[in-house]
């Protein structure tokens, strides 16, 4: 199983990825994570990251495509994994639907938080992660609005789109989720 999770900054994405990486028996993988652990490293992915990571704006695509056209081959992702923070852009779904295709494997579902740009804005002014600052925030926040409708309409028009209202009870939505997968796993 090939799940991605789609959601605006403090739409819940993290929380869920680690409750249902274990039940479905997938590999969880963060891009934001792993981007900020590059630029603590100072790796050659890490420095060219920064920059932009610095400042709330989207990492370019080149990048990020050679970085999940390389992190998606190890061996233990093989059983299947859950992407949380990509594809933030059409070209970052198309370029991962053209890695899978590769391996005649697909994106199953795309998992989409729906939350308000307020609630947004009030949960990732509430959490004490060191880049969290209210100017990123705002502009991570209006990136996101800018750039999710046709991500929407790419997974929506092949019918992949699972959405959930990301202001219910992260327990409520961990277990939709998981019920609406694998109610859609035995079809
Ligand atoms: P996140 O932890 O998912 O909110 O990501 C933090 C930051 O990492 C974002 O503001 C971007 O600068 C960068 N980033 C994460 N995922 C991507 C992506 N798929 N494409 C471009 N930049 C990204």
């Amino acid at each position: 199983m090939r799940l991605i999770i789609l959601g605006g900054p403090g739409s819940g994405k993290g929380t869920q990825l680690a409750v249902i990486q274990k039940p479905l028996g997938v590999v969880g993988i963060s891009v934001g994570d792993i981007l900020r652990e590059a630029i603590a490293n100072n790796t050659f992915l890490g420095t060219k990251a920064q920059p932009y990571f610095a400042k709330g704006e989207l990492v370019p695509d080149d990048l990020m495509v050679q970085l999940i056209r390389l992190g998606l081959l190890q061996p233990h992702l093989e059983a299947g994994w859950i992407l949380e923070g990509y594809p933030r852009t059409t070209v970052q779904a198309e370029e991962l639907d053209f890695v899978l295709d590769d391996f005649n494997h697909c994106v199953d579902y795309a998992i989409y938080l729906e939350v308000s740009p307020a609630i947004m804005l009030e949960r990732s002014l509430r959490r004490s992660r060191s880049d969290d600052t209210p100017e990123i925030i705002h502009r991570r926040i209006n990136n996101f609005q800018a750039q999710i409708p046709p991500i929407l309409e790419y997974y929506g028009s092949r019918g992949k789109l699972l959405p959930f209202d990301g202001t219910a009870a992260p327990s409520v939505i961990s277990q939709q989720i998981l019920s609406h997968v694998a109610l859609r796993r035995e079809v």
